[in-house]
C-alpha cells in the first residue's frame, strides 16, 4: 500500500515510510521519516539512494490567501453587475408603477412632482425619484440624472 504524500495535510509519523518524489532517483520512492523539523516539514531519507532531504507539506495557508484575493476580485465584478441590474430593476419597476400624474415632456420651466414620469428629449423616459424646489432626481434606463426644473 502506498500513501500519496501530496494528498495528506499532516506529516507522516517519524520512522514511517511514505511515497514521494526523489530528485536523485528521479522517480517516486519510499522515504523514511527521520524527524519532524516543523509542523509542516520533515527530514526524510530515500530508502533506495539514502539521500536526505526536507519534505514540506503543501502550504494550505498561502492557497487560502490567494483564494481570498480571487474571491474579492470576483466579488467586485459581481457587485458591479448587481449595481447595473439593480438599477435596471428599479427603473423598470418604477416605470411600471402607476404615475401620480400625467407623463410630461421634460422642460426646464415645468415643475415636476415626486413619483411622476417624464419624457426627456435626450435621455428618454424617466421617473422622478426626488423633487427639490429647483432640481429633480430622475431615474432613466441607464442612470440617475439630476435635472433642473421649475426655472422661472
Ligand atoms: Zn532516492
Amino acid at each position: 500500500m502506498s500513501l500519496n504524500a501530496s494528498e495528506q495535510n499532516v506529516l507522516p509519523p517519524v520512522a514511517k515510510s511514505f511515497f514521494t518524489f526523489c530528485k536523485k532517483c528521479d522517480i517516486d520512492r519510499y522515504h523514511k521519516v527521520l524527524a519532524h523539523k516543523t509542523a509542516t516539514s520533515a527530514k526524510i531519507e530515500c530508502e533506495v539512494c539514502h539521500s536526505v532531504k526536507t519534505y514540506s507539506l503543501p502550504k494550505t495557508k498561502a492557497k487560502k490567501t490567494s483564494g481570498t484575493t480571487g474571491v474579492k476580485r470576483v466579488g467586485r465584478a459581481v457587485s458591479e453587475n448587481q449595481k447595473k441590474s439593480s438599477h435596471k430593476n428599479e427603473y423598470e419597476s418604477l416605470m411600471e408603477s402607476p404615475s401620480k400624474g400625467e407623463m410630461l415632456d421634460y422642460n426646464i420651466r415645468s415643475k415636476f412632482a415626486e413619483s411622476t414620469k417624464l419624457k426627456h428629449p435626450k435621455f428618454g423616459l424617466g421617473y422622478v425619484k426626488v423633487a427639490h424646489s429647483d432640481k429633480i432626481e430622475v431615474i432613466f434606463s441607464d442612470e440617475v440624472k439630476v435635472l433642473v426644473h421649475n426655472r422661472t
